[in-house]
């Protein structure tokens, strides 16, 4: 079976950050900068108001990855299912792939100097108090 993580009822979200420590909390410790998604402000409707959202930026599982074409250190796989896998002993962090996405869903670990990229692993979703996240079947590969 494969699977893909997505947002659903993203309305409900109130940038509890469960998500994400979930996925940082995958690499054995807590570290926001392990994390493959973020939670982000969007800016209110009107400058100095209130009442900006919240995004959840995360890989979404394209089935041509355009962050793929942009790794000049062959440190990218494509995911079965949709999305990529990186491989980080070649991974250099130079942020190419991350500056393809136009969902800005790569992020650079500053510290290890490595691309983070979520796996679709589902790890977050039974983290979420409000089931906006949810792992779905998208074929046997
Ligand atoms: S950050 Fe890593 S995976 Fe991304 S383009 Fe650079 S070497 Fe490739
Ligand atoms: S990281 Fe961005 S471009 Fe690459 S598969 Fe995910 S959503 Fe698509």
């Amino acid at each position: 079976m494969t699977f893909i993580v997505r947002p659903v009822h993203v309305e409900r979200c109130i940038s509890c950050f469960s998500c994400v420590f979930a996925c940082s909390r995958r690499t054995g410790h807590v570290d926001l900068g392990h994390a493959a998604l973020r939670i982000k402000t969007t800016p209110p409707p009107i400058a100095g108001g209130s009442g900006g959202n919240f995004v959840i930026v995360m890989c979404r599982a394209c089935k041509e990855p355009v962050c793929l074409g942009a790794c000049e250190y062959d440190a990218m796989k494509p995911r079965p299912g949709g999305g990529v896998i990186i491989n980080s002993q070649k991974c250099v962090g130079c942020g190419k792939c991350a500056d393809a996405c136009p969902l800005s869903a790569i992020f650079i670990d500053s510290a290890r100097q490595k691309a983070v990229v979520c796996v679709h692993c589902g790890e977050c979703v039974e983290w979420c108090p409000h089931k906006i996240l949810v792992k779905e079947e998208v074929g046997k590969q």
